[in-house]
């Protein structure tokens, strides 16, 4: 161990970690949501560390962790079940992320029915992919309905894609792309008069829109105070500041969560007993979300969620001072999608963010809506929201001057007419390469270009199943193994 010639280890860790996007100081406005608060951070990174060898699968034997969760979904309880206004029978477990949780309730509402040969989940075209994710791993079909003109999910539309083998419908609160609210309280009691449960996706919005309402801003209703809501998901490592890895999907009664439980005896072994989609699995995410939420409390929170709230609105008032830019929707949360007209492109403002410090997210045009640059906007924003707003106006300045980049047409028609199920693995290669993600001939290694604008382009113009299939290729070239360069 004490080997003067080993190498430091953490050293190199730090130096690899450097090459990543800052997950503090506000300036990454995608993957990571910032306290800006230093000592929650460093108790929430010790907490895990404390965890990190402890094992969440067998509840007795670690009863520190079961205590830790049911104290997690008290508290998501209390937030999301206000007093006075629904029952108190929720229950409600610690997964791995947003998009286990969502795993879990479509898995949970279809075999709450196993008697549907072909069950369906009906949802606005807005929900978050994960629910297609489920609906691939689970073998249900995904109805997707248009959202309206607002991308608030449509009620009439959805009472219309409701039927027999409906066993699920999804609202989100907010949707991710433009970070609005869905009439909840329709849909709930379109799918309770049919006897169909309702999911709120509130991955987002499940640890900030309940401080939102208590510091007086309109938040139309979604909780559980909302009759026909019979499950919601909230991620603790979005606006609960928590390390990664940590969500929790809650159940208006234990009646209604368990389906989601998996129990197997059929083996020599010992009788598996899961409430989630992994067995063994770490208690570093669920002590350092509960050692979190205990730092910061209720107070804690509500003061994260004025300042937050306090820097979407600096934003929306600074974006709408910014020539060229608007706003695909008024932000009902934290989210904001800023569209352009056509003097400039989203993707050249994002990549000239980036070289001014800042990481803010593409979002390509889909169903007839707008390409927009996507802000989550994290509490520790605040502090330098005038920056931001000066850099968004100066990419917006060096956009412009650059023009929108162009898709040369004969380009785009080739693309438009490729079918992805007939191209070979030599035409994905082929395809990547043209579109500036082709290996960089070091040892077939793939390198991003320092600038996605074309690349983005390129992308925008293929069909969804074509990008879908070009972005596997991408990923299946970037995942090969590196074997170690010298023996050790
Ligand atoms: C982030 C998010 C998810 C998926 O969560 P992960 O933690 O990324 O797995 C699902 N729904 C919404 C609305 C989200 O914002």
């Amino acid at each position: 161990m004490s080997d003067p010639d080993a190498p430091d280890v953490l050293a190199r860790l730090r130096d690899l970690q450097a090459a990543d996007l800052p997950v503090h100081g506000g300036r990454t406005l995608a993957y990571v949501y910032d306290s800006g608060l230093a000592e929650v951070d460093r108790i929430g990174r010790e907490a895990v560390a404390a965890y990190a060898g402890s094992n969440g699968l067998d509840p007795t034997a670690f009863p520190s962790l079961l205590q830790m969760e049911n104290e997690l979904v008290g508290f998501a309880a209390g937030l999301l079940t206000p007093s006075g206004t629904a029952p108190d029978t929720v229950v409600g477990t610690v997964t791995s992320g947003g998009t286990e949780s969502v795993l879990l309730a479509v898995q949970t509402a279809r075999d709450s029915r196993p008697d549907l040969a072909r069950p369906n989940v009906v949802m606005p075209a807005t929900a978050h992919a994960a629910f297609h994710k489920a609906a691939h791993y689970f073998g249900v079909e995904a109805r997707v309905v248009p959202v309206g003109a607002d991308f608030r999910a449509d009620p009439a539309a959805t009472a219309a894609a409701l039927d027999d083998s409906t066993v699920l419908v999804v609202a989100s609160a907010p949707s991710y792309a433009h970070g609005v609210v869905d009439p909840v309280e329709e849909l709930a009691a379109l799918a309770a008069a049919r006897g169909i449960r309702c999911h709120v996706d509130a991955c987002i919005g499940g640890w900030v829109l309940p401080y939102a309402a208590r510091l007086g801003r309109a938040v139309r209703p979604w909780t559980f105070a909302v009759p026909g809501v019979t499950s919601i998901s909230v991620d603790l490592h979005k606006y609960g500041y928590a390390p990664k890895g940590t969500s929790l999907l809650l159940h208006r009664t234990p009646e209604l969560r368990r389906p989601q439980f998996f129990a197997s005896a059929a083996w020599p072994g010992y009788t598996m007993l899961n409430a989630t989609m992994q067995s063994t699995k770490s208690g570093g995410p669920l002590a350092g979300a509960w050692a979190v939420v205990q730092t910061l409390g209720d107070a804690g929170y509500e003061k994260l969620a004025a300042d937050v709230f306090a820097a979407v609105d600096r934003i929306v008032e600074g974006v709408a001072g910014i020539e060229h830019l608007g706003l695909a929707a008024v932000p009902d949360s934290t989210l904001v999608a800023v569209t352009t007209d056509d003097a400039c492109d989203v993707f050249t403002i994002c990549d000239e963010m980036l070289e001014r410090g800042w990481y803010v997210q593409p979002q390509m045009a889909y169903a007839g809506g707008p390409s927009t640059v996507h802000l989550s906007v994290s509490a520790a924003t605040l502090a330098s929201v005038e920056e931001l707003l000066a850099a968004l106006a100066e990419s917006v300045a060096a956009a412009v001057a650059a023009g929108p980049v162009r898709v040369d047409s004969g380009i785009a028609d080739f693309l438009r007419a490729l079918d992805p199920a007939t191209l070979s693995a030599a035409d994905f290669d082929g395809l990547l390469a043209a579109a500036g993600l082709g290996s960089s001939g070091d040892g077939g290694a793939l390198a991003l270009p320092r600038r996605m604008a074309e690349v983005n382009a390129l992308l925008e113009v293929a069909a969804p199943d074509l990008r879908e299939a070009l972005m596997v290729t991408f990923l299946d070239r970037l995942s090969r193994p590196a074997y170690p360069s010298a023996p050790r």
